[in-house]
């Protein structure tokens, strides 16, 4: 007799909040929409994560349906990771570290999986399919251009000589036009590609609020519509000194309302706390310009290290967002309607934002003073937050994002393109018995 197959699909996240809470969110859709058993296997370090915890400890607040199992893989010490190793290495290396551990789960009888879902820097895991037949899928977090460029990298490969970035001019890659599978250059067989976006998460409710956030949300519901900007940079994004500065005067030269979340500054990259999000202690005071907190009370708040990001971007008063353009961020700010000022710091952010300014008409992208430092100065600061928050043009990034909140809500509606998309994945799993075919094909 089979044994009894308690997990229809598994889901592997990388370490990382900004890709932990996508995965979630799917996987919450899989087993409340659709009522699959999913197993969450989480990659843990040594490191708290506060942020981590009330997505997912329900001890912290977080809310879990009953058919989502979160399982905890045995914690990599991040001390035995040297200071220097870049953030790729060490998320490639903490998830080298898992492997073992999630084959054990994947290969227990109980908790061995019709599917297993991977995130994008879980590719190792690949491998899995093979050696214990079972489809795995690739959740990719990012947006479909990134998709279409990754597909044709070895095109380019074939095409370019020596390097990429030493091309005289721009590198071509055919847009959003789709392509059939066929056409596709032999050495990568194209995986059929599921479009179910956007993913994001529900607005925090009032329960998982620290006493600052509800404050600031407070603070919110007293000021006029589209009144005030919103600051932040994703989970783990951090600025130099002298950027915080340059950033605190030019909000406080603009007079415009804002909420910040201010970071204590770091000269080492721009992801400097992306694995201690929410943990830092040194204060605000101790790195903002000098007297900007009484100058600016009032006019703007400041919030220490992590926001509810999303109750505040769906929230009335909010007009606009400075971001990283993390993919997260920027599918958050415009299912609410937000138009953006895009500050990218670091991995795809800087293509993300290239294309949310030059081709979707969103966002607003910040001239930097010289491309040695890529320091944006106060007056710029003034001027695009003045543009986006008083100008002409501000009204009209507004007006698309909030065209493409509406085509979100449509796709994301039952029986919208997302929405049946995803279901007609979720019937080929639940129709599935691994058991009765051991030798099918990945
Ligand atoms: N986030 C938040 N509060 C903050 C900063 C970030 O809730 O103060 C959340 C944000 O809503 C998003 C995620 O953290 O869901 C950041 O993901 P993103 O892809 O934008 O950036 P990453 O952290 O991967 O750089």
């Amino acid at each position: 007799d089979n044994p009894k197959q308690a997990v229809d699909v598994a889901v592997l996240v990388s370490p990382g909040i900004g890709h932990t809470i996508p995965l979630f969110e799917f996987s919450k859709r899989l087993s409340v929409d659709h009522g699959l058993e999913v197993c969450f296997l989480v990659i843990t370090t040594n490191e708290p994560s506060p942020a981590q915890d009330s997505l997912l400890r329900p001890e912290a607040g977080a809310v879990i349906p009953p058919n989502l199992h979160v399982v905890d893989l045995p914690p990599t010490d991040l001390s035995t990771i040297p200071e220097d190793t870049t953030l790729g290495d060490r998320i490639s290396l903490l998830v080298k570290r898992s492997l073992e551990s999630v084959r054990v789960v994947l290969l227990e009888p109980t908790s061995r999986p019709k599917a297993l879902v991977i995130d994008i820097f879980c590719s190792e895991a690949l491998e899995f399919g093979q050696e214990l037949s079972i489809p795995v899928y690739t959740f990719f977090t990012t947006c479909a251009a990134l998709l279409t460029f990754s597909l044709y990298l070895p095109t380019l490969d074939h095409e370019v000589e020596g390097e990429f970035t030493d091309m005289p001019g721009p590198i071509r890659v055919p847009g959003c036009r789709s392509y059939r599978p066929e056409d596709l250059l032999d050495p990568i067989p194209a995986p059929p590609v599921y479009t179910i976006g956007p993913v994001i998460k529900q607005a925090e409710g009032s329960e998982m609020l620290t006493p600052s956030n509800a404050e600031s949300l407070t603070w919110l519901d007293r000021r006029p519509p589209e009144s005030v900007l919103f600051i932040t940079f994703g989970s783990g994004g951090t600025l130099t000194i002298e950027q915080l500065t340059e950033l605190g005067w030019g909000l406080e030269l603009s007079q415009q309302r804002f909420v910040w979340v201010v970071r204590a500054p770091t000269d080492v990259s721009g992801s400097g706390t992306f694995f201690k999000a929410g943990s830092t202690k040194s204060g605000p005071e101790e790195y903002l310009p000098e007297g900007f907190l009484e100058r600016t009370r009032g006019l703007g708040v400041v919030v220490q290290s992590w926001a509810p990001q999303m109750a505040i971007l769906g929230h009335s008063s909010t007009g606009a967002f400075i971001s990283h353009c993390g993919w997260n961020s920027t599918l958050e700010s415009l299912s609410c309607g937000v138009p953006l000022i895009a500050w990218p710091l670091y991995a795809e952010q800087r293509m993300n934002a290239a294309m949310l300014a030059e081709d979707i008409g969103v966002a607003i992208r910040p001239v930097t003073m010289d491309q040695g430092t890529g320091l944006v100065g106060r007056d710029e600061v003034e001027r695009v937050v003045r543009m986006v928050m008083e100008g002409e043009e501000g009204k009209a990034l507004r007006r698309r994002a909030r065209d493409l909140k509406d085509s979100a809500e449509k796709a994301l509606s039952c029986g919208g393109t997302s929405w049946e998309t995803l279901a007609t994945v979720c019937r080929e799993w639940k129709s599935k018995d691994i058991y009765a075919a051991p030798n099918n094909k990945c």
